[in-house]
């Protein structure tokens, strides 16, 4: 079986990852998202909220399966004896950081190769940082997100409240 991890932070996952996600699973037999937490990090959703609001966004998707992990990503893959990283690839900003993570990844375990997908132009901008910004200034993160994440992003902040 050809299986790949798709790893990040995933807090919430948006449509960019979805895309990423849907993509991957027409290249892949099966495909691993993988939800790396920090104890350190103080996200928005905890490790058990943010595989839920996966669960759900890709319930349509066969060869899904949602997991997660603390500590070094390359652990989770020799323990698995996986051999293939999905990444997704936005900007240029991107590249520099995915390329830096892709090498030493290669230099940890010398099995171990990442395959980068590129985003379609309408998610190009699109992270779950500027999701939760744009949700605290009360703007519509409709486009952006599932319904299912969308409330789930407005609870968090306190419900959503009239524009002056
Ligand atoms: P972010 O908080 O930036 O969305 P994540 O750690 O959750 O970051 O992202 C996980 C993976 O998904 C990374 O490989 C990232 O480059 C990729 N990714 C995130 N958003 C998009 C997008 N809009 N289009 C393509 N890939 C994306």
């Amino acid at each position: 079986m050809n299986i790949a991890v798709y790893p990040g932070s995933f807090d919430p996952v948006t449509l960019g990852h979805i895309d990423i996600i849907e993509r991957s699973c027409k290249v892949f037999d099966k495909v691993i998202v993988a939800v790396m937490f920090n104890k350190n990090k103080k996200p928005m959703f905890d490790v058990g909220e943010r595989m839920a609001l996966l669960v759900d966004a890709t319930k349509h998707l066969e060869n899904v399966v949602i997991d997660s992990h603390e500590g070094l990503l390359i652990d989770y893959l020799i323990e698995r004896d996986i051999k293939v990283l999905v990444k997704g690839l936005r900007a240029i900003s991107d590249f520099e950081a995915e390329f830096q993570m892709a090498s030493v990844n290669r230099k940890l375990c010398s099995d171990i190769e990442t395959v980068f997908i590129m985003t379609r132009t309408e998610y190009m901008y699109l992270s779950s940082s500027i999701v939760k910004e744009v949700a605290s200034f009360n703007g519509d993160i409709s486009d952006f997100v599932t319904e299912e994440v969308k409330m789930a992003v407005e609870s968090k902040l306190g419900g959503k409240h009239e524009r002056d």
